[in-house]
C-alpha cells in the first residue's frame, strides 16, 4: 500500500475464472480493529427483497504479516477474523456471479458485471472511510473495458484500474460493467453523461439511442433544475441488451438496465416501435429516480442497515410518483404523442383496476410489505395486493390533475418544492403533506387518507374527464370476463391466478388447474384455447368446465357472466388536456 491509497478498506477485483464464473477478491483493511468483524448484504437498496448475498460468498481466508489468521463465521452473512490491530489485514475470497439481472453479479466468458453489495464485504467501523476499488485488467480478455460511476483515482485507457468511493454506501451504490462495449458520450444540463451498451448487434443504431436518452436527461434536468447544474458530476447509463429481458435499477450517478435486443433502435428504420417506447420509458424512470429516491428519499433510507429488512410506507411516492413521471416526461420531451401516452396510461390504469387486491390494500400498506408480498408473487398476489407502482402512478395523477382544477399549483411545483423543503435528502408522508398544503393553498389531509392509506376507488374518471380526456368502456377479454389469469401453450391452458369474487371463483377452480375441456348441452369438447369457450358455448350462459387437479378430472358448474368491460381513453378536447400533457408546470 502507497500513501496515495486512502486510509479505508481496498478491495482488488480479478474476474479471476469466468468459466466457472468465480470473482476473486483481495480486501485489504490497513488499520484493522482487534478481532475485526466483516459482513456482506442481505439486499440491495431499490430492490426491496432479502437476497442473502453472502450465499455466493466462498473460501474465505485471511492473512496478517504473511500468515494465515483465523476467520469464525459469526452468522450466514457476518465473519469475525482473530486480526490484531497493529498490521494490514488482508481478506481473500471468491464470489460466484451467475445471475443475469441488475441486482446481483455475472461473469461468464462474454461480459461481467456485479454490484458492491454481492462482492465487497464490509468492514465493520470503517463504513465512513473512503473505499478504494481495484479492477484487475482480465488477461484473457485484452478487448474488454470497465465502467463504473466511481470516481477514478489511477485508471487506463480501458477503465481498469483503481476507483474510490467517499464511504461503503458510495462504493456499493455504483455497480461495474466488464466486457466489450459499445460506448458513446454526451452532455446535459451541462454535465458529461456515458451510455455503455453490452450484447448489441449489427442493427444497433446507437446514434439514435443517445440523442433520444440525451433529451429525456435535458427534460429532467430542466423538471427539477430549470437552468442549474443537476447534483452530481458525472452521469453513466449501464444497458445490458439480451434476448429477452426487462428491469433496471437506480444508483446515485449510473442505472443498470436490461432490455431485449429487439427493442434497441434499428439501422434504417426511424419507427417507435412499442418496445422502444417502453425501453424509453424505463431510461426516463431510472433516471428520474437519481432525485426521486436516491437523493430525496423516505427517512427511514437515510442510513441502510445492510443486514435486513428496511421498512417504508413511502414506496407508492418513490416508485408510483416516477413510474407517473416516466412516461408523462417522455411526452412533455416530445418522444411519444398525446394518443401515445393515453394508451399507456389505459394500460396503468386496467391493471389497477382488474387488481381485486386494491380493496384489500392501500399503497402505504403495499409499501411497507414489499419485501414479503410484492417482491415475492405467487398466485394470491392480485387477490391480495395492490402494486404501489401502478396505483402509486395514479395517485400521482389524481394530485396532479386535482392541483391543476383547482389552479394554485402543479405536482411538478410540489415536487421542487419538497426537494427544497428536504434539500434533496430524507423526506416523512408529513413533509409531503405540507408542501400540499403551502403550495395548493389548503389541506390535502382528506385526499392522502383516502389515496394513499384507503383502498376505495381512485376519482379517475371525473378527474380525466375535466382535463380533456373521454373515459370510453372497451369490452374485456374473456379471461377477464371469468376472473382468472390463465397461460396458454402447446394446446394447454393453465390457470395461474383465480381473482376474488370472479365467475372461475364461484364455479370452484383453482390456480394450477389445468382447464381441460368444457360441456354445452350434452356434447363436450377439448378446449385447446380459452377464447374457444365463446365458440363452443353459443348464447349458453350455464356450462360445466372439466379441469385436471392433481391428475383428477372434475367437472364444476360455471355460470358465464354477461360481458364486462375496461377503460379506453382518448383525447376529447385537446387544448384542455395540452395545458396537463404539453409542458412542464
Ligand atoms: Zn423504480
Amino acid at each position: 500500500m502507497s500513501t496515495q491509497h486512502p486510509a479505508g478498506p481496498h478491495y482488488r477485483v480479478e474476474a479471476a475464472d469466468p468459466s466457472a464464473h468465480l470473482y476473486q477478491v483481495t480486501l485489504t483493511v490497513a488499520q484493522p480493529q482487534g478481532a475485526q468483524r466483516v459482513s456482506l448484504p442481505a439486499w440491495i437498496p431499490g430492490s426491496y427483497l432479502v437476497r442473502e448475498f453472502a450465499r455466493h460468498l466462498q473460501k474465505i481466508t485471511a492473512r496478517q504479516n504473511g500468515k494465515p489468521v483465523a476467520v469464525h463465521q459469526l452468522d450466514k452473512a457476518s465473519w469475525q477474523i482473530d486480526c490484531v490491530p497493529s498490521a494490514p489485514l488482508v481478506v481473500s475470497y471468491e464470489v460466484y456471479a451467475f445471475d443475469n439481472s441488475v441486482r446481483t453479479a455475472w461473469l461468464d466468458t462474454q461480459r461481467g458485471f456485479f454490484n458492491g453489495t454481492s462482492l465487497c464485504l464490509k468492514v465493520d467501523t470503517q463504513e465512513h472511510l473512503p473505499h478504494a476499488l481495484e479492477l484487475v485488467a482480465p488477461r484473457a480478455f485484452p478487448h474488454w473495458e470497465a465502467a463504473t460511476g466511481l470516481e477514478p483515482l489511477k485508471t487506463g485507457k480501458r477503465g481498469f484500474g483503481t476507483y474510490r468511493a467517499a464511504d461503503y454506501d458510495e462504493l456499493v451504490d455504483c455497480p461495474v460493467e466488464l466486457g466489450p462495449l459499445w460506448s458513446a458520450e454526451f452532455r446535459a444540463g451541462g454535465v458529461p453523461h456515458r451510455i455503455v451498451v453490452a450484447g448489441t448487434t449489427a442493427s444497433f443504431d446507437g446514434e439514435r439511442l443517445v440523442a433520444d436518452v440525451q433529451k429525456i436527461c435535458e427534460a429532467q434536468i430542466r423538471f427539477w433544475h430549470d437552468r442549474r447544474r443537476p447534483p452530481f458530476k458525472s452521469y453513466l447509463f449501464m444497458l445490458n441488451a439480451v434476448d429477452d429481458g426487462y428491469g433496471g435499477l437506480e444508483h446515485r450517478n449510473s442505472t443498470a438496465l436490461i432490455a431485449s435486443r429487439r427493442d434497441l433502435p434499428r439501422l434504417g428504420d426511424s419507427r417507435s416501435t412499442e418496445g422502444y417506447v417502453t425501453l424509453l420509458g424505463l431510461v426516463s424512470h431510472e433516471y428520474f429516480h437519481t432525485w426521486n429516491v436516491k437523493r430525496l428519499r423516505p427517512a427511514e433510507f437515510a442510513h441502510y442497515d445492510y443486514a435486513r429488512e428496511n421498512y417504508s410506507q413511502l414506496l407508492w411516492f418513490f416508485e408510483g410518483f416516477t413510474s407517473y413521471y416516466d412516461d408523462l416526461l417522455l411526452r412533455r420531451a416530445g418522444m411519444i404523442d398525446e394518443p401515445t401516452y393515453l394508451k399507456l396510461l389505459t394500460k396503468t390504469i386496467n391493471q389497477v383496476l382488474q387488481t381485486p387486491g386494491r380493496e384489500v390494500q392501500s399503497v402505504a400498506q403495499s409499501s411497507f410489505d414489499a419485501w414479503v408480498k410484492y417482491y415475492r408473487q405467487d398466485e394470491n398476489t392480485a387477490n391480495a395486493t395492490v402494486s404501489y407502482y401502478t396505483k402509486g402512478a395514479l395517485v400521482a395523477l389524481c394530485f396532479d390533475l386535482t392541483l391543476r382544477l383547482e389552479g394554485h399549483t402543479t405536482l411538478d411545483q410540489v415536487m421542487r418544492g419538497l426537494w427544497a423543503r428536504c434539500k434533496g435528502g430524507p423526506m416523512a408522508e408529513a413533509d409531503f403533506a405540507a408542501v400540499l398544503k403551502e403550495l395548493g393553498g389548503r389541506a390535502f389531509t382528506r385526499e392522502i387518507a383516502a389515496w394513499v392509506h384507503g383502498t376505495r376507488e381512485l376519482p379517475l374518471k371525473e378527474l380525466l374527464e375535466r382535463h380533456g380526456v373521454a373515459v370510453l368502456d372497451e369490452p374485456s377479454q374473456l379471461q377477464q370476463r371469468l376472473g382468472v389469469r390463465a397461460s396458454e401453450a402447446n394446446g394447454s391452458i393453465v390457470l395461474k391466478t383465480v381473482l376474488r369474487g370472479g365467475a372461475a371463483e364461484q364455479a370452484g377452480l383453482a390456480a394450477n388447474d389445468e382447464w381441460v375441456g368444457v360441456e354445452v348441452a350434452g356434447a363436450a369438447w377439448r378446449l385447446g384455447k380459452l377464447d374457444d369457450l365463446l365458440l363452443y358455448a353459443g348464447t349458453h350462459r350455464k356450462v360445466t368446465a372439466i379441469i385436471a387437479r392433481d391428475r383428477r378430472l372434475l367437472r364444476q358448474e360455471l355460470a358465464l357472466p354477461a360481458s364486462a368491460s375496461t377503460w379506453r381513453l382518448a383525447l376529447r378536447d385537446a387544448a384542455t388536456a395540452q395545458a396537463w400533457l404539453g409542458q412542464q408546470g
